[in-house]
């Protein structure tokens, strides 16, 4: 890309940005220089946004910066970090002005909101493309991981599931939603909060923790295989928004609930010991997370139960692009 356009992307985030007392050296030279607290550790994930992959041409530019953002802090809130720093690659066929616009303006919102600062990045002429590296910190030793999950803990999710899938599955027309009902799960689909504060709620509490990326049993998947423990879900207690159970039926619901992806809840375990000291934290946070069920001690099982019944399902041949991991489900 041309040095004037380079300059003229530049323009549109190193201004207007949350300035972080952390930050020694940000954007404008070689690399950012970073002061990460005494006692803390630092947590490091990214993820990539291709077009026609993870979103179409239609999706908006402001939609595209927040979500870009949104499923990094996702995976830091899985991890129990606070979220400090980002930095972004991004891959433009051109440079267009009002997507720019657009983009950073979605961008700087979140990271307004979350007080994380762009210290980086790197422009290049491609196919749309989007990465995002986010850096958090957690205290030293208190990252939550996948693996903790024991026999007999209680299963959580953060909130509603499959609004997303929803979404997606009514701008394919492969559904027929009221146009309420369509607006307010693309907002989920194109909009997600990431569950930072919860997460960090979650350090010393849970003992697993995954955001819900690729839908609920593939995700819940590698907390168990990590964890070799099983779970049993009650499904009538998994939380469905109203917009989805007004606009389809209980069956098709579950389906979106635990096979689609783009949720961005974080799903979680809690020993029966620790129960009392997180239902007190949650008080204090204004979010409910919901039990959905229990570890148990078959490894990798995955059983559903529908008012305590076993539940036959089975998977869609032509389910939502990114689930593509085996399941476990019986
Ligand atoms: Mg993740």
């Amino acid at each position: 890309m041309a040095t004037g356009e380079f300059e003229l992307i530049d323009n549109y985030f190193t201004h207007r940005l949350p300035e972080r007392d952390d930050v020694i050296i940000g954007i404008g030279d070689d690399g950012a220089v970073l002061d990460v607290p005494a006692g803390f550790q630092l947590v490091v994930v990214t993820d990539t946004l291709v077009e026609n992959v993870h979103f179409d041409r239609q999706t908006s530019a402001r939609a595209l910066g927040h979500k870009a953002v949104a499923v990094n802090l996702s995976d830091l809130a899985a991890m129990g970090a606070e979220p400090t720093w980002i930095s972004l690659a991004l891959t433009l066929p051109h440079s267009d002005d009002e997507w720019l616009n657009s983009f950073s303006h979605g961008l700087r919102e979140i990271c307004d909101y979350f007080n994380c600062q762009l210290v980086g990045g790197d422009t290049t002429r491609g196919p749309l493309t989007i990465t995002v590296t986010a850096h958090g910190v957690v205290p030293k030793g208190k990252a939550i991981q996948r693996r903790g999950a024991k026999p007999g803990d209680w299963l959580y999710v953060s909130h509603s599931l499959g609004d997303a899938g929803l979404a997606l599955a009514s701008q394919k027309h492969q559904v027929n939603i009221s146009s309420e009902h369509f607006r307010q799960v693309s907002e989920r689909l194109h909009f997600p909060t990431p569950r930072v504060a919860l997460g960090q709620a979650l350090r010393d509490v849970a003992s697993s923790a995954i955001d819900i990326s690729d839908g609920l049993l593939a995700d819940l998947g590698h907390i168990l295989r990590a964890s070799q423990v099983g779970a049993v879900i009650s499904l009538e207690e998994i939380p469905l928004s109203l917009a989805m159970t007004e606009s389809v039926s209980q069956e098709q619901a579950l389906r979106y609930a635990l096979t689609s992806g783009d949720d961005y809840e974080l799903c979680f375990t809690v020993s029966e010991d620790q129960r009392g000291v997180f239902d007190t934290k949650l008080a204090t946070l204004g979010c409910k997370p919901v039990c959905i069920g229990r570890i148990t001690g078959q490894a990798e099982k995955i059983e559903l139960k529908l008012a305590g019944e076993p539940w036959q399902f089975e998977l869609p041949q032509t389910g939502y692009q990114h689930f593509r991991e085996p399941l476990e489900a019986s």
